[in-house]
């Protein structure tokens, strides 16, 4: 969709590395004639944040820790100083303990659930916020979220319930912000191999019954999820807000699993 994003800036939150699925949104942004904005979490990650940056000609809008509502504060002011205003936002931000993404989720710690729900929830209202300040009227906000918000999925445990509580948020916030014409949405994503995945217990297994079982019989790429992203945050969704869109091969619409996946 060359030139569909022609004009338009915003800042992409999320990158960690080229299998990230905010990366695989910064490409089709980027290609749609977009200008970007990325930020990265800590030293260790602007390494491997610069090189993917200066691909697309993005600004570095700097560190960004959720957990440090200075350094959100300090990205908004730098993107104000650089551009003034922006038109859209990608929160593609989640944390928790592994040693709890394995077992059960009733022996969920307090620590940990409340360190997950901060950063994995709470950060994209403080981001939604601050957004909105310098946010031109009919702009886009998006987040991402996934099948365990909705039911119950192996080792999932306290990410399932952050992400029904982000999903709720994104209800909430597309009220708020709808007078001004800025929307807010999320894509709920079939698994998809990152480093945050890797975290969660045996995401292999996870991504095999996936494939065996979407209509589409293969799990997504975060080229497609790019894509699908390119839609939400340009005019061309400009009726669609509070939304939660999927982008999973179909596997949300399956009642009743028919195929196990084959031993790996
Ligand atoms: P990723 O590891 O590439 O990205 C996760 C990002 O979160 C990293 O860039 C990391 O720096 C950032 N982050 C974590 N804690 C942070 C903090 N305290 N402050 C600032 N940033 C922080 O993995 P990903 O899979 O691309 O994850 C992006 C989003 O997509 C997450 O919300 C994730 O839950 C969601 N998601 C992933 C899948 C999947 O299967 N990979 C499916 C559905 C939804």
């Amino acid at each position: 969709a060359p030139g569909l994003m022609n004009g338009k800036r915003g800042v992409i939150m999320g990158v960690a590395n080229n299998r990230s699925i905010a990366w695989g949104i910064a490409k089709a942004l980027s290609e749609a004639g977009a200008e970007i904005a990325l930020t990265w979490q800590g030293d260790a990650l602007k390494k491997r944040v610069e090189p993917l940056a200066q691909e697309l000609g993005a600004f570095m809008a700097g560190h960004c820790d959720v957990t440090d509502l200075s350094t959100v504060d300090a990205v908004f002011s730098s993107l104000e100083e650089k551009w003034g205003r922006i038109d859209f936002v990608v929160h593609a931000i989640a944390f928790s303990d592994k040693d709890e993404l394995t077992g059960r989720y009733v022996d969920t710690s307090r620590d940990n659930f409340a360190r997950t729900m901060d950063i994995s929830v709470y950060s994209f209202t403080a981001v939604a916020a601050r957004a909105e300040r310098i946010m031109n009227d009919g702009g886009s906000v998006l987040t991402l979220t996934y099948y365990g918000a909705e039911k119950v999925m192996p080792h999932y445990n306290v990410m399932g319930v952050a992400k029904a509580a982000l999903e709720a948020s994104v209800r909430y916030l597309a009220v708020d912000l709808g007078s001004r014409g800025i929307r807010v949405n999320a894509i709920s994503a079939g698994p998809i191999k990152t480093l945050a995945a890797s975290g969660i217990g045996d995401f292999r297994y996870i991504l095999k019954w996936n494939e065996y079982n979407a209509p589409l019989k293969r799990t997504v790429s975060i080229e497609e999820v790019g894509n699908s992203a390119l839609y939400l945050l340009s005019d061309l969704s400009s009726g669609v807000t509070g939304e939660v869109h999927h982008v999973d091969s179909g596997y949300h619409t399956i009642g009743m699993k028919a195929v196990d996946a084959p031993d790996i």
